[in-house]
């Protein structure tokens, strides 16, 4: 596992040392393919989702429950009944949950969550990081709006340092002068970051979008690159959706986009 060393100034200069913690079996052995709303806006919504992208393929359902969002007059999600409906898609279809974790005193209504989110804007909350680090949970942590994949990767120190290695790296754009895009979506994180340690790194071609028609080359592109997974917004009803509707895949989309996922990691990985 990469390990901080005394000169990191220069990121292809980092120290890395393999084996530095015990890397612990986690939901991530297969690739990863996460779907769901942004958003958890009911039960009826999370769990027809639910439904529709096992059906496609994915392998997790996603879905906020609390919204950290950049400006406090955006909807800021249902909250614990958003945890509650999630549990309740898991036990209908069996896919295991990702929710993104506002901070640290939420850390009780997250028993029953299989992978906890730390969001690109808590990145750097070394207080729940740390506190990340003593439970048992797989952390799905992102980067950073403008972070170096040097601080992703001390992010992810914090969390190892407390006992708890099960982390999964997340690259998801960072800010950069483009305004085509939401976001800049650094792929060539990808085979860096798994050039500098023996964690997952999947990719949100979503946020690191903003755009629905970006998403399935940009999936196709992170396969390519090496990723390990894919974390990818869908809704039922994208035009209605109450967040990230302009990213979301429809149902349909995704299923497609699974499908050639699927072939394509066949014809590159033989798997
Ligand atoms: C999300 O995945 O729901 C999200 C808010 O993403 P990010 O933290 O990367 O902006
Ligand atoms: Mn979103």
């Amino acid at each position: 596992m990469w390990r901080a060393g005394r000169n990191t100034a220069i990121i292809l200069n980092i120290f890395m040392a393999r084996g530095a913690y015990e890397m612990k079996k986690s939901v991530c052995e297969d690739f990863l393919l996460i779907a769901g709303p942004c958003s958890v806006e009911s039960r009826i919504q999370i769990c027809s989702i639910a439904r529709d992208v096992k059906a496609g393929g994915a392998t997790l359902l996603r879905g906020g429950a609390f919204k950290s969002r950049t400006s406090p007059h955006d909807f800021q999600g249902i909250g614990e009944d958003g945890i509650k409906f999630l549990l309740e898609a898991k036990k209908e279809t069996g896919l295991p949950i990702v929710s993104e974790i506002p901070g640290i005193s939420y850390l009780r209504l997250f028993e029953d969550v299989d992978v906890i989110q730390v969001g690109a804007r808590n990145m750097q909350n070394f207080e729940l990081l740390k506190e990340l680090g003593k439970t048992d949970k797989t952390v799905l942590l992102k980067r950073g709006l403008s972070s170096t994949l040097e601080e992703l990767l001390f992010s992810a120190e914090y969390i190892m340092e407390g006992g708890n290695s099960d982390v999964i790296l997340c690259e998801r754009g960072i800010r950069t002068f483009e305004r085509s895009t939401r976001n800049t979506l650094d792929l060539s994180a990808v085979p860096l970051l798994k050039s500098m340690s023996d964690l997952p790194v999947i990719v949100d071609p979503s946020h690191g979008t903003g755009i629905d028609f970006l998403v399935r080359p940009m999936s196709l592109a992170a396969v390519a690159a090496g990723a390990d997974g894919l974390m990818i917004e869908v809704h039922n009803d994208p035009e209605n959706a109450l967040c990230d509707g302009a990213q979301s895949l429809t149902p349909s989309a995704f299923k497609e986009l699974a499908d050639d996922i699927k072939k394509l990691r066949t014809v590159l990985y033989g798997t």
